[in-house]
């Protein structure tokens, strides 16, 4: 299913795609948790009655009547993993990773889809970075690598936005500060459950700056496999349904450009994930 979180009538509910229509899943089933972390919590059975709410195909709204949302908004924990890429190891002159490096963005970070991402006045180095994101379903705490994947619901698209002034050149680094930004976690606009993504580490992965491909590269190129961080990350804390789990970017980003290239305001960037979705946001 293609699920996702959406505003109609002013009230935020759950949908699935069927072709250009949305199916409001939460209204055609009221006892399906209307909010996406609740709704993953639910697990299977939830899962099954949405997937009898599609068929049956109603009610359905007209996918251009309806305000997309992020998938969630949220999560108990946004994670991220840096320098997961080689090739993005080697233009941000830092040597391939032994073990995953970890770090985090707060909830207050997140944007839907075509939401604006906000330049912050007090940074002159924003910088675009797209990745995949695999969203949690299933609660766990020292996950084997061989069930891993059995805790991920689905995949979304994110962008990393980050201020690179804070997150290299302040005293010490200060990675969370500068990913941290309101707006600077843009994902969606679905939720592709896993069932839809047999092989997560096949995708073409793409950023788009006003209309040129800045990114290019697939998953297979990721240095630490989904399965590999979801055991990494669940053996120092649980994981919970909803946690988001941005998984790196390939190379191309702008600090690793001759000349370096910096976010402005009026740039339009479209994160681009195969089989999973296109996140579009205007910058101001
Ligand atoms: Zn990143």
């Amino acid at each position: 299913m293609r699920l996702l979180t959406f505003e109609h009538d002013g009230q935020r509910r759950i949908g699935a795609r069927s072709g250009d229509s949305v199916v409001d899943i939460s209204r055609a089933d009221p006892s399906i948790p209307d909010d996406m972390p609740g709704f993953l919590d639910a697990g299977r059975p939830a899962l099954d009655r949405a997937q009898k709410a599609l068929e049956v195909g109603e009610p359905a709204l007209s996918a251009a009547e309806v305000n997309v949302l992020a998938p969630i908004s949220n999560p108990q924990k946004i994670i991220c993993i840096g320098l997961n890429y080689a090739d993005h190891a080697a233009e941000s002159n830092m040597p391939i990773p032994s073990e995953p490096v970890v770090f985090a963005k707060y909830a207050t970070a997140i944007a839907g889809p075509g939401e604006a991402i906000r330049l912050p006045t007090t940074s002159q180095k924003v910088d675009y970075e797209v990745e995949l994101v695999a969203v949690i379903g299933r609660a766990g705490r020292n996950i084997p690598e061989s069930d891993a994947l059995d805790h991920v619901a689905g995949y979304t698209v994110g962008h990393d936005v980050s201020a690179r002034d804070y997150q290299l050149e302040k005293p010490a680094g200060q990675w969370l500060l500068g990913k941290t930004f309101d707006t600077f976690a843009p994902i969606g606009p679905d939720l592709v459950t896993s069932d839809e993504v047999p092989a997560p580490h096949a995708l073409g992965i793409r950023c788009i700056l006003n209309g040129e491909t800045v990114q290019a590269s697939c998953t297979d190129q990721l240095i630490f496999k989904i399965q590999q961080l979801v055991a990494y990350l669940s053996h120092v804390f649980t994981l919970t349904p909803g946690d988001l789990i941005f998984t790196g970017t390939p190379s191309g980003v702008g600090m690793g450009r001759t000349p370096q290239r910096w976010l402005k305001p009026g740039d339009n960037v479209v994160c681009e994930i195969d089989a999973i979705g296109r996140l579009e946001n205007p910058v101001v």
